[in-house]
């Protein structure tokens, strides 16, 4: 059989409200998942602060004081979610057989564990949890969500629809990623493009247990420009055959203006040669802004700073802790 310690990562970012709660649920999920011998008692859960202004870290650190099952790491600052993520990835791989990142809000169904737990079981390396439905967002994320995967699938990344951060990933699949040292994440996409034997996993999107969304409008339009921008150069190339197929145009209407010069039919054409000139620069501009991102990318990645900088660590070693299990 397969190796089976599970480390669950958690991202938190201002959670105070609902981590508490959270943990509680998961802590008992976990001892069931021991119990019935799905999987190993070394198993844990790695809480990881995303730079919180709350007291995310107090209880974070309150938790791991309690119960050993807890282990936790805070960053420096806000990085975001897919930083948060990985950093616990990262971590968790050492003593990992399986990893399985989940968000610390509790709308991911958490009974969904048992089948991505048994997918791996059964062979699988990466297991992607997909939400049955969006009945939980607004009208506004709905739609910005469907056009997002859309233009995706326009520019040719194949992210998986209606997949979040929710899936596992097992040790091979962790060694592999951490293979990839880009900076700009989008492990979304990312992912998907490792190969290995994966399968799905269904789970129902439940209502926020506590507190409010910590995705911005801001970070929401930041993540998709990163989606875009690190998954596809698509964009330049639709700039090259704009700028080909403007040219054109603007050949025929030099020869049209010439022989109406030669026939001596000029026309005042005010109006005309206004909209012409806002085309063009609007289109100029936004041209410029595509290769822009493309540019300010290649420059964030060439510097490779750190992805993230890890301010304090709250973690036991699995034979620190047989130990204090065989103590008490
Ligand atoms: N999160 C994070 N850093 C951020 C924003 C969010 O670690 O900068 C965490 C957050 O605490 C939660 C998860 O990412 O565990 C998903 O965020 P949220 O539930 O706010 O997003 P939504 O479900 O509304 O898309
Ligand atoms: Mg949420």
């Amino acid at each position: 059989m397969r190796g089976n310690v599970l480390y669950l990562v958690v991202p938190c970012y201002n959670e105070e409200e609902g981590l508490g709660y959270t943990a509680r649920v998961m802590a008992e999920k976990l001892e069931a998942l021991v119990r019935i011998g799905k999987i190993d008692k070394k198993s844990r859960i790695l809480l990881v602060d995303d730079g919180s202004g709350d007291n995310t870290w107090k209880i974070i650190f309150g938790l791991c004081r309690q119960d050993n099952r807890f282990c936790g790491i805070r960053f420096a600052r806000n990085y975001g979610h897919q930083s948060a993520i990985l950093a616990g990835m990262m971590k968790a791989r050492i003593h990992a057989d399986m990893v399985v990142t989940i968000d610390a809000d509790l709308q991911q169904d958490i009974e969904a564990l048992d089948r991505f737990i048994q997918c791996y079981l059964e062979g699988a390396e990466i297991v992607y949890g997909i939400r049955n439905n969006r009945n939980t967002d607004g009208f506004f994320k709905k739609t910005t969500a469907t056009c997002f995967y859309r233009l995706m699938e326009l520019l040719g990344c194949h992210i998986i629809p209606n997949h979040a951060d929710y899936r596992l990933l097992s040790k091979a699949a962790l060694d592999a990623l951490a293979e990839y040292k880009e900076v700009n994440l989008f492990l979304r996409g990312l992912i998907p493009t490792m190969g290995f034997v994966s399968d799905v996993v269904y789970f129902d999107v439940k209502k926020r247990e506590a507190g409010r969304s910590k995705y911005t409008l801001r970070k929401m339009f930041s993540l998709a420009v990163d989606g875009i921008t690190s998954m596809s150069i698509r964009p330049l190339r639709l700039i090259t055959v704009l700028g080909f197929m403007v040219s054109l145009f603007s050949c025929g209407m030099m020869i049209k203006c010439l022989i109406d010069w030669a026939l001596g039919n000029n026309l005042q054409g005010y109006t005309t040669t206004l909209l012409v000139s806002l085309i063009l620069g609007g289109l100029t501009l936004f041209s410029l802004g595509i290769v822009g991102e493309y540019v300010g990318k290649i420059y964030l990645e060439t510097k490779s700073r750190p992805r993230y900088i890890v301010d304090a660590v709250i973690w036991k070693e699995p034979e620190e802790l047989s130990e204090t299990e065989e103590e008490c």
